[in-house]
């Protein structure tokens, strides 16, 4: 980090709220400020402290965004100050917290929605400042407080944001340390977290080793892990729909969002015009010696005994990420294997069997494989293994309804969209509302505030009909 770049991460007076060298002393904060926040703070206050953190949010997507890029070295700058935007204005908030009655002859009993008390939090690279975002906005409607153990590449980014969260708080009237983070998160200080008695609820967004941690871990967890989406193209596709939409959805962020189009699968007919179209919409089609040199540049490959080798593609080797090619531009991977192009290009795409390592990893970078079908029932089977199982997100362009609903049977996605990008099942130009948090594996789904809180039963015998 250059001392230019590091000067925009400090705040005006050098403090940072919310931000604590240990986790002990961000857990003890945290757990302090959310019985204040549950006993003093009801629903009014809560709607108040959430609309200053949505406006602050909002006055912060740009430098936030831009932040991001630079501190991680990963997306685009102009797709984070959308997710940015994006979580501020579409996390719902108390609205989700819906109290249930149920009342005979017998009597009346209610249900509402309490707060779990403190969360502890662990958030991705991928989606630093929105997973923040939409985790503290859904939390503090659901009465929490939120103790984050943040992605140590985006820790300083994080910890903007959070400062900004917690002045925005207590500008509104809300108590200090509502949200908190440790200031150089490390496996050690997730561990301090995951085993404090205050913190009630464990939340993890990121990939399966996350994931696997805390729910092993003997505490309520909710775990959003990856993902590696398919998209099929039927006989029955707008194939100029479809190509513009996948090059929007897999070139978005460069392709880091867990929910991006990482493999296509296409009916043979439709695959030239598929192809064609792509091209028109900033992708650009590698050939076989260039699909081998971004195949060694990006990826490497066990083989056996070596590790970490060239990797001319073969069967039996098992593939792995360069984890400095992950979330790059399709222009600097073209221009490290030597191709200048004058246009603009979002994407890479190329012809792929389907036991190409790129149709089976989860890339995370705008190189998108294309695997021609001989009909609509291998595309599904192939999408469905390509899938893993991991049931996070799918796509199809399709107007026939019988394959529709055929392959969202099969798959079986958290998400699964129609004739447009993955995105649009955040709600990113579709309808609906938003989370960074996608808890497939423990099947909260796009998690709301109704997902972190606790339901307790209030019950009233008798109905009132009996005199005692
Ligand atoms: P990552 O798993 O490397 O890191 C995520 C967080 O978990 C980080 O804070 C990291 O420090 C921590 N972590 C990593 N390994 C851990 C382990 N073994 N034990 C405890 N903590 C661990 O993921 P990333 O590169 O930051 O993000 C990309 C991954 O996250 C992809 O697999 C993507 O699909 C997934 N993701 C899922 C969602 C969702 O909502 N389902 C959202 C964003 C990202």
């Amino acid at each position: 980090m250059n001392q230019q770049v590091n000067s925009v991460f400090q705040t005006i007076d050098g403090e940072q709220f919310g931000v604590y060298e240990t986790a002990v002393e961000a857990i003890a904060a945290s757990a302090a400020a959310q019985v204040e926040f549950q006993n003093e703070f009801g629903t009014e206050a809560r709607n108040r402290i959430i609309a200053a953190i949505r406006q602050v949010i909002l006055d912060s997507a740009g430098p936030l965004g831009e932040m991001a890029v630079e501190e991680s070295g990963l997306g685009r700058v102009a797709h984070k100050i959308a997710k940015n935007q994006l979580s501020a204005t579409a996390t719902p908030g108390t609205e989700s917290l819906l109290t249930q009655a149920i009342s005979s002859d017998d009597g009346l009993t209610i249900e509402e929605r309490a707060p779990f008390g403190l969360i502890g939090a662990v958030t991705p690279v991928t989606n630093e400042i929105p997973t923040i975002v939409s985790n503290v906005i859904s939390m503090l409607a659901g009465g929490n407080a939120v103790v984050f153990n943040v992605h140590p590449s985006a820790k300083m980014t994080s910890a903007v944001a959070i400062d900004r969260i917690n002045r925005a708080i207590i500008a509104s009237g809300g108590p200090a340390d509502l949200v908190t983070m440790i200031k150089d998160p490390t496996l050690y200080t997730l561990q301090e977290i995951v085993q404090a008695p205050e913190v009630r609820l464990l939340v993890g967004t990121g990939g399966p080793g996350l994931v696997k941690a805390l729910l092993s871990s003997g505490k309520k967890a909710i775990g959003a892990g990856a993902g590696n989406p398919p998209v099929v193209v039927d006989g029955s596709a707008d194939v100029a729909l479809a190509g513009a939409s996948i090059v929007a959805g897999a070139s978005f962020d460069n392709n880091l969002l867990c929910i991006g189009e990482k493999e296509v699968f296409v009916v043979e007919p439709q695959a030239e015009a598929l192809i064609d179209a792509m091209m028109q919409s900033g992708a650009y089609l590698l050939n076989t010696e260039q699909v081998e040199q971004v195949t060694n540049l990006v990826l490497t490959a066990d083989d056996n005994e070596e590790m970490a080798i060239a990797c001319s593609f073969g069967m039996d080797r098992e593939y792995h990420l360069r984890k400095e090619w992950v979330g790059q531009d399709a222009k600097k991977i073209l221009g490290a294997i030597g191709v200048e192009v004058d246009t603009p290009v979002d994407l890479l795409i190329f012809d792929a069997q389907v036991n190409n390592p790129f149709v089976q990893l989860e890339q995370m970078m705008p190189v998108l494989p294309i695997v021609r079908c001989q009909d609509f029932a291998q595309a599904v089977d192939f999408a469905v293994d390509a899938e893993h199982g991991n049931r996070h997100s799918a796509c199809i362009y399709s107007n026939n309804v019988n394959n529709v609903t055929y392959f969202a049977k099969r798959i079986g996605t958290t998400v699964f969209t129609q004739n447009g990008p993955t995105l649009v099942g955040l709600g990113y130009g579709g309808a609906g509302t938003t989370s960074f948090t996608i808890a497939g594996p423990t099947g909260e789904g796009i998690t709301t505030a109704r997902d972190f809180t606790r339901v307790r039963r209030f019950a009233i015998a008798q109905g009132g009909n009996r005199i005692i």
